[in-house]
């Protein structure tokens, strides 16, 4: 299937927003009050998961994501010298832990193009919850890669992974990531991921409307009984650069429904406070669910917002804190690293930053778009990670 019409693309040189300092009250001297241990944000949402963008580079340009037309060869990625550290992404991680952080997810950009990516695992992998358990740490590629990495990735300590994949009809997928690659690679590296042990292994599929729905169910039947989970995401309007338009969004209600033309599916219980993904199982003939069939999950940010129970923040790759998806700043916790502030000032600082949270741009979207005419620049999904 083709395009309905052409993308409509912003050009914009450098896609970075401008990062904020860290509210005064963080600051040592200035601070009332360390805020320290398990928190909740201004709207009672605790903080559980941090996801960590490794670098803002990417081998695919998936056209709702990296639009060739804007991350060309002239685009301004970060200087090394911007990015963190694995050391300094672990100081931080851990200061994200003793605020009850349970889980991290490395992302990008493509996460497996970070040079020794495998020595900053073995770092985090040491890391432990509160409670004393280990991290679930997990990592979310586009499975390019993955075949050649997945055994050394493993052996450093990552638990699992999460795979991109839009489709399994060969064309559709060359022509979504726009760099010619080829399914047959992906679903190597899915393979080499579970011979690994890298499980359960999650398929991410972004749904967009005229591009690659048709694939829903191929892509469904493909999965079925494998133990991958396949989730389909509805087409967000993150970032300045896609061209996102309402009409271009499949309804996570509408995959539904078409999965259940050909499949029996029953409603399963969310896996954990926070979860993104509404779960389906697999049903047998009683209606109940067919553990050996599996399951599948659907990630509606668009058409049914999951904001109210938000426990995630981000790090971009040059050490920016974002408390929302859509956020346009970042708290630029490098400088506090980079300036001599110790492990209590770093944590106290988060502590504060986490507790003055109130966004919830998914809820608001229905309403009224957050920034709309304001000329606000929303931060771009390959700068931040998904
Ligand atoms: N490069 C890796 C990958 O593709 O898995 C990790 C980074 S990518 C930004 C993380 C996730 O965000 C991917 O599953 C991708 O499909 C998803 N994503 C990117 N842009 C999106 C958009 N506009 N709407 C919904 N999901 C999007
Ligand atoms: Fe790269 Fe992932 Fe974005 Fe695709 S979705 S362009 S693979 S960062
Ligand atoms: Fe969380 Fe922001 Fe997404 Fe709402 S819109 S679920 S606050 S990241």
């Amino acid at each position: 299937m083709s395009e309905p019409s052409t993308p409509r693309f912003i050009p914009i040189a450098d896609q970075r927003p401008s990062a904020i300092g860290i509210p005064d009250a963080a600051w040592g001297q200035n601070a009332l009050m360390p805020a320290v241990g398990l928190l909740t944000d201004a709207r009672g949402r605790e903080l559980r998961d941090l996801r960590i963008s490794v670098t803002d580079r990417c081998n695919f340009r998936c056209s709702y994501c990296m639009p060739k037309e804007i991350f060309g060869k002239d685009y301004p990625y970060l200087p090394h010298a911007s990015l963190l550290t694995f050391e300094e992404i672990t100081r931080i991680a851990r200061s994200f832990v003793a605020h009850g952080v349970q889980k991290i997810r490395l992302t990008g950009g493509e996460p497996l193009l970070r040079k020794n990516i495998e020595i900053l695992i073995e770092q985090l992998a040491r890391l432990k919850t509160e409670d004393g358990r280990p991290l679930d740490l997990t990592l979310t590629t586009n499975g390019s890669l993955l075949a050649r990495k997945a055994k050394a990735l493993k052996a450093a300590g990552l638990q699992r992974v999460t795979v991109s994949l839009d489709g399994l009809d060969d064309a559709v997928f060359r022509s979504m990531n726009d760099v010619d690659f080829p399914v047959a690679d992906v679903l190597e590296g899915i393979q080499a991921a579970h011979d690994a042990g890298l499980g359960p292994i999650k398929v991410n599929m972004v749904v967009k409307r005229g591009t690659n729905d048709h694939e829903i169910i191929p892509m469904a039947r493909h999965f079925r009984g494998t133990g991958v989970v396949l989730r389909f995401i509805e087409y967000m309007d993150v970032g300045a650069t896609n061209g996102w338009r309402m009409n271009d969004v499949v309804p996570s209600a509408e995959v539904i429904s078409l999965l259940q033309k050909e499949f029996a599916l029953t409603p399963l219980e969310a896996s954990a406070p926070g979860e993104t993904a509404q779960r389906w199982g697999y049903a047998d003939r009683h209606g109940g669910h067919d553990n050996t069939a599996g399951e599948i999950g659907v990630i509606s940010s668009v058409t049914q917002a999951f904001c109210g129970d938000c426990n995630r923040a981000r790090l971009s790759t040059e050490g920016r804190l974002y408390l929302c998806l859509f956020a346009s700043q970042g708290y630029d916790l490098r400088t506090l690293l980079r300036n001599g502030s110790d492990d209590p000032l770093l944590e106290s600082a988060i502590g504060h930053i986490w507790q003055g949270r109130a966004d919830r741009y998914s809820e608001l979207r229905g309403a009224k778009a957050a920034d709309a005419g304001t000329g606000v620049r929303r931060v771009e999904m390959s700068y931040i990670g998904g």
